[in-house]
């Protein structure tokens, strides 16, 4: 008999540079729950966006993750590995009519909009290829959203969340016109290969939630709970990214692992302990907090 663990966690960064305060929150939010609710702890490098990766991250990035002792309870389990999988989920889609070939580019997508692109903007797709492509080549998948109405969800911080995603994103991408898969089908096949039940990961990602539900409800998936953990922001109110320039966490040494876990805990409203302890009893500590404040 398959028995099957009552939490399973992860944590999933992208190998795009080394830890930096906020991606360091996620990981020990994500770590502390799955500890305290007995559960295992997985990371995933998420490196489907093989462009966008850093040859270095990934060991920068273990590395850290170690030094705070936040060990993984199994291999680590890589996206770039994964294509089989992804290709066997858009398979299944495309049997079941769930997603069709769009030949847009992104200015016709906004051509569509009645203008220009603004740099990084993301808007809507409009729908322009839902019945066929008239013989135009086609470069990325879509899935069919118009039928999925208002999705709702809870997350175990934020409340009840909802979106109506035909509106607010339009059909979905699964495979990119450059051949690469999207990150949302990845996490969601990968989701449920690796049997998550729990995801916790930063705000910053909240968005993508409605995507990844339906998803797994059109793949048959089993559904997840969610905590999405506050943001952490810089000087001037910018969350800290990559982008925005955050620095990388520092965990050389004992003092320097002291301070990101210390600053990590405070970002999660939990108290540190006084006196520094050896790094497994400072987390020890963390869970039993974390698990009162969660009502564990
Ligand atoms: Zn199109």
């Amino acid at each position: 008999m398959m028995v099957t663990p009552r939490y399973v966690g992860r944590y999933a960064p992208s190998p795009t540079g080394p830890l930096h305060a906020g991606s360091m929150v996620a990981a020990l939010a994500s770590w502390l729950d799955a500890k305290a609710h007995g559960g295992q702890w997985w990371v995933r490098i998420e490196d489907v966006d093989t462009p966008r990766c850093v040859p270095e991250a990934e060991a920068q990035i273990l590395r850290q993750l170690a030094a705070c002792g936040l060990h993984p309870d199994g291999p680590v389990w890589h996206q770039r590995q994964r294509g089989a999988a992804y290709a066997g989920a858009l398979a299944q889609l495309q049997r079941a009519g769930l997603v069709y070939g769009c030949a847009c580019s992104r200015q016709d997508i906004a051509r569509a909009h009645g203008g220009a692109l603004a740099t990084g903007q993301v808007l809507p797709y409009p729908g322009t290829c839902r019945h066929g492509t008239h013989g135009k080549p086609v470069r990325a998948w879509r899935l069919h959203t118009q039928r999925a109405g208002w999705l709702r969800w809870h997350d175990r911080r934020l409340g009840w969340q909802q979106q109506w995603l035909a509106r607010e994103v339009g059909d979905v991408v699964l495979r990119r016109a450059d051949g690469l898969w999207a990150y949302q089908l990845a996490v969601v096949v990968d989701d449920a290969a690796q049997g998550i039940t729990d995801v916790v990961r930063g705000e910053d990602l909240v968005d993508n939630t409605p995507r990844q539900r339906l998803l797994q409800q059109v793949l048959g998936l089993p559904r997840l709970r969610y905590l999405h953990t506050p943001l952490v922001r810089n000087a001037e109110g910018h969350k800290l990214s990559k982008q925005t320039g955050a620095a990388a966490v520092a965990t050389e040494t004992d003092a320097e692992v002291r301070h990101t876990l210390t600053q990590a805990a405070q970002a999660l409203a939990l108290h540190a302990p006084q006196a520094w302890q050896p790094v497994p009893h400072w987390l020890a500590q963390a869970v039993a907090q974390w698990a009162q404040r969660w009502g564990l």
